[in-house]
């Protein structure tokens, strides 16, 4: 069982809504992500798959379970929306892993809850396995993110374009804080609870600034700190978020609501995937200018708690954030250049970024593909062949060290959850068939391994296989 302490639910009333309803499905386990299980050192060894799909989709639940839904308010594609919550989602409860690391378990697409506005409460199982396979290929990578515990389908079937079958993510993560729960409590004036909410974070998140001098300040800072680091991995990845809003970044540091985000293939600097995503807001490339957005907004939230002089505040977390735009293009251009093997080069960097670009390449196998030039095998792609190569190959050999294919070995998946992989799992499994799902599950989880031939996983789609569009389906 799960030895649950739980702590959110003993915050002040208005920080959630309590649940007390038991869902009525007869649910299904497809999967049960059991070495993170044992990792994190929970036993539900002896329970059987049809007690784990119970009271992993709130039909049953665990003895210590204190469900409640979490309150938060945030900037949907720029406009505010004071209450947000978890609409579809539920807070089991939290407990601690062998280390004493205080998690969430976290259902997602259990019901209706107080904060559902006009949505169902469900989910259809295509976000429940794409949320599943990109946060543990995110893990695999090394990048922080939300953790996938178990999914389970529901046995009903959700209306969504079609009728589709429903599906539950449990997923765990360090907390669901997220910046738009601070706009929660920070757009009602209500300092109090903004004040409670950021003593919470700093204890659960931030132990070390516990008590010390200015620790307002520090938590913005680290929050921010760890946000730009998170978001250089994803780039580095050529992962796109696509919803970005404040309600979806967590003040943890970790990736957290897989909506209708992807890998991409053929590197664009400007791809967008997310069909609502029309103005290209959350593109690839604008990711870490729209982080630096949201931490504006977080900021303005924690000016009441900044001491007296709100003007001064204001004046020093606005000379903080111009740093932030320089301390994110250093990070950014860091690590794409631990990726070419070479020291810190925004100028090559810059180049191979065009070339990659200009012949539509492909973003995971140019990298494997250079990397193979380097260690004189046969390359996967043609492009030492392609118009530009010699010249930007020229540059880069100039700054390249004596372990540099370590270098490269280390920063450069060969295997990512290709986009149109992940859609033909999930086209299975809206048809019954559960085994691609669990298959590809397998296949993600050793990014860094190189293979002389690519595997299915591996290799780029063919043009009739691209998938261009991407949907939040809730
Ligand atoms: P997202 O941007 O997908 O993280 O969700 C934004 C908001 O919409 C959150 O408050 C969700 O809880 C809510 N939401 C999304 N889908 C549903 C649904 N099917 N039923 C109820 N609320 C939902
Ligand atoms: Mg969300």
């Amino acid at each position: 069982m799960i030895s649950f302490s739980n702590t959110y639910a003993t915050l002040p009333s208005a920080f959630f809504s309590p649940i007390s309803d038991k869902n009525s499905f007869r649910p299904d386990l497809i999967v049960f992500n059991h070495s993170l299980a044992s990792e994190l050192g929970i036993d539900l060894n002896e329970l059987s798959d049809k007690k784990l799909a119970e009271y992993f989709s709130a039909t049953d639940f665990m003895p210590g379970t204190g469900p409640v839904a979490m309150a938060y308010a945030g900037h949907q594609f720029g406009h505010f929306v004071p209450q947000l919550g978890d609409g579809r989602a539920m807070l089991l409860g939290e407990f601690l892993d062998k280390n004493c690391v205080r998690y969430d378990v976290h259902l997602k697409g259990s019901g209706r809850t107080f904060y559902s506005r006009r949505g169902d409460g469900r989910s259809a199982i295509g976000p429940v396995l794409r949320e599943f396979l990109l946060s543990e290929s995110m893990q695999a990578l090394g990048i922080p993110t939300t953790r996938s515990l178990c999914a389970v389908r529901t046995g009903e079937m959700v209306q969504r374009e079609e009728m589709l079958p429903g599906a539950v993510l449990t997923r765990l993560a360090r907390a669901h804080i997220r910046v738009g729960t601070f706009q929660f409590f920070a757009a009602k004036g209500d300092v109090e609870n903004l004040n409670i909410l950021t003593k919470y974070s700093i204890e659960r998140l931030y132990p070390e600034l516990k008590e010390t001098e200015d620790s307002v300040f520090k938590f913005w800072h680290a929050v921010c700190s760890r946000q730009v680091k998170l978001i250089s991995q994803w780039m580095s990845v050529g992962f796109i978020h696509g919803v970005m809003n404040t309600d979806n970044m967590s003040v943890s540091g970790e990736t957290i609501d897989y909506g209708p985000c992807a890998f991409m293939d053929q590197f664009t600097f400007n791809k967008v995937f997310s069909s609502i995503d029309q103005n290209g807001r959350y593109s690839y490339g604008n990711q870490l200018q729209i982080a630096v957005w949201n931490f504006a907004r977080l900021a303005e939230c924690l000016i009441p708690l900044m001491g007296e002089d709100e003007e001064k505040s204001k004046e020093r977390l606005e000379a903080e954030l111009s740093v932030f735009q320089e301390t994110m293009m250093k990070e950014y251009f860091t690590i794409m250049s631990k990726k070419l093997g070479i020291e810190f080069n925004v100028e090559t960097v810059k180049s191979w970024n065009v070339f990659l670009e200009r012949h539509q390449l492909d973003f995971t196998l140019s990298y494997i593909d250079l990397e193979r030039i380097l260690g004189n095998k046969k390359t996967f792609t043609d492009l030492e062949t392609l118009e530009g190569f010699r010249e930007f190959s020229a540059q880069w050999k100039e700054s390249l060290k004596d372990d540099s294919i370590a270098l490269m070995k280390k920063c450069n998946p060969q295997t990512i959850p290709r986009n149109h992989m992940v859609e033909k799992v999930i086209r299975a499994a809206e048809a019954g068939d559960d085994q691609p799902f669990i298959i590809m599950v397998e296949n993600i989880k050793k990014p860094f391994e190189r293979l002389n031939d690519l595997t299915p996983y591996q290799l780029p789609p063919r043009a009739e296989e691209t998938v261009h569009r991407t949907f939040c389906g809730t």
